[in-house]
């Protein structure tokens, strides 16, 4: 296949000060389209010096006409973008698709979901206040203050691109912040056409600005920079902990979304046909591309076969192909270095002694193209000490792994440095409530899987993260509290003693 020449693709330059412009360097890298395997936009890549007018433009801001402006003000502003998102939601949708060869059906879902955060959280702008506290010394009036915390680095991955960066946003700009806001370098496209909306929806420059480019060249300035006062951050664990060191340079408080090995556990007294469903969604749904993916299965031995043969059955008919076509069960894996991990994995699984009963291998079929894809994977006799069972694959590849009680379902789930998400099958309340209150993970479903609200808390125990997004604690971390004290007694104390 031929490659079309770079100076063909469409470019897309940065947004800083409510300017799109040319990377400092002049440069430019390719984003690919992971259905066609190759190339189809050019995004500017920024270095650091573009980190440096980011930063500047962010926190003019921030001192400026964003701090000026009442949080009743800012709220409409946040409501705005969100009715324009809304408008432009099957585009942007559309532009994610292309980018990272998700499913259309699951970028656009997303798309039309994302205006209830701005929503959401535009319309809790107004509504941050102090607390008078009715002090123990008399004559002195205390009260504190919510205020914002400055400038605030986003750092978003690949995966859900709009969705994840509109949990920090939201909040974040809500409370009073700004931002600069650095798109995973495989799926910048999508950030750069949510970026035309800020200042259609009212946004003063530099309030948002978008620095595109690699993690590798800019990612240190940007977290290090003294001006950049908090660090939001999701991506790999690895990613993560390199984030915290940098920003525990600068003492800076942050917030990282990162990986998971999230089991999902069905009981022996499940409704099976149900729990099937909810395995698969957990795990071939967005080509098992996501943090929250039900990569291990724990089933209750006497019930193994059953659901392994219903896993085998669905995956089976699981429809491979363009993921812009309504009927695409699986697309690709977006990008090659992923696609060679997936591989990796599966290798490393039967080197182990796991069984892959369907799977295993890139899928070659015709309607996948000339695109990554992976076929759906099941491995069974799957162990504990495996490697598959505990690293983030993020790929269409699932451990299963069996268990005969509660106890051993439990302590098998809670086995692992991650503490993302848990699924739990069954029909017990006593179950289902003791299993929810035993599991160390931010998010437990029952007889579900893979949802989330803007409403409901979201993050990670363990190594899974720092922090929670969505819900109404979330503004708090973008969020530093002041206590005033107001002396009204009207004479000075012994200034030798603390008061
Ligand atoms: P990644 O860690 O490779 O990259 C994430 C972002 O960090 C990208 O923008 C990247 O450019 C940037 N980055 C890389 N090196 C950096 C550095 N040294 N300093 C600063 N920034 C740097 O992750 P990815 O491959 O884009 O995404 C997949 C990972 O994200 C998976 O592990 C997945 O579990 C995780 N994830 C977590 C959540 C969650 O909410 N918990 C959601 C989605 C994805």
């Amino acid at each position: 296949m031929s490659m079309p020449a770079a100076a063909d693709l469409p470019r897309h330059q940065m947004l800083i000060e409510g300017k799109w412009v040319d990377a400092n360097g002049g440069e430019w890298f390719p984003t690919d389209n992971p259905f066609l395997g190759k190339p189809w936009a050019m995004i500017a890549r920024g270095d650091n010096a573009d980190v440096d007018r980011a930063i500047a433009a962010a926190a003019a801001a921030f001192r400026g006409p964003w701090r000026k402006m009442s949080a009743s003000e800012r709220g409409a502003i946040l409501r705005r973008f969100g009715d324009l998102v809304a408008q432009n939601a099957d585009r942007l949708g559309e532009i994610e698709t292309r980018d990272n060869g998700k499913l259309i059906t699951e970028m656009r879902g997303q798309l039309r979901y994302i205006p209830q955060w701005f929503y959401y959280f535009g319309g809790l702008a107004d509504k941050i206040e102090g607390r008078v506290i009715p002090i123990d010394k008399p004559g002195v009036f205390n009260f504190t203050r919510e205020e914002p915390i400055g400038v605030v680095a986003a750092i978003t991955p690949w995966n859900s691109p709009l969705m994840l960066a509109t949990w920090k946003l939201a909040p974040a700009l809500a409370a009073g912040n700004t931002i600069v806001w650095k798109p995973s370098e495989f799926s910048s496209a999508s950030a750069l056409a949510f970026g035309e909306l800020f200042e259609q929806a009212g946004f003063p420059p530099g309030v948002v600005n978008i620095v595109t480019g690699f993690g590798s060249e800019i990612g240190e300035a940007l977290v290090t920079d003294p001006r950049v006062a908090k660090v939001a951050f999701t991506g790999g664990d690895a990613t993560g902990e390199q984030v915290y060191g940098l920003a525990a340079r600068g003492i800076k408080p942050v917030t990282l979304e990162l990986g998971g090995k999230s089991a999902n556990i069905v009981f022996d007294d499940a409704d099976i046909p149900n729990a099937i469903r909810g395995v698969v969604s957990g795990i071939f749904a967005a080509t098992g591309q996501t943090c929250i993916a039900g990569s291990r299965l724990l089933v209750q031995r006497s019930i193994h076969d059953q659901v392994v043969d219903g896993l085998l059955a669905l995956a089976r008919t699981a429809q491979m192909g363009d993921p812009l076509s309504d009927a695409t069960q699986i697309g690709p894996v977006t990008t090659p270095g992923q696609y060679r991990k997936v591989l990796d994995y599966i290798d490393i699984a039967r080197g182990e002694g796991a069984s892959c009963v369907i799977g295993g291998a890139a899928a070659t079929r015709p309607e996948c193209g000339s695109g990554w894809f992976v076929e759906p994977t099941i491995f069974t006799d799957v162990k504990q000490s495996m490697r598959i069972a505990q690293e983030e694959v993020f790929g269409p590849v699932l451990a299963v792994i069996p268990f005969e009680d509660e106890e051993e379902a439990i302590g098998i789930a809670n086995d692992t440095q991650f503490g993302l998400a848990a699924g739990v099958w069954t029909q017990s309340i006593r179950r289902a409530l003791t299993a929810s209150e035993r599991l160390e993970a931010g998010t437990v479903w029952v007889n579900t899987y893979r949802a989330v609200s803007y409403m409901s808390p979201f993050g990670g125990y363990k190594r899974s993260g720092v922090g929670r997004e969505n819900g109404m604690s979330a503004i708090r971390g973008y969020l530093q509290e002041k206590s005033v004290w107001i002396d009204l007694n009207g004479e000075a104390p012994n200034p030798f003693v603390m008061r």
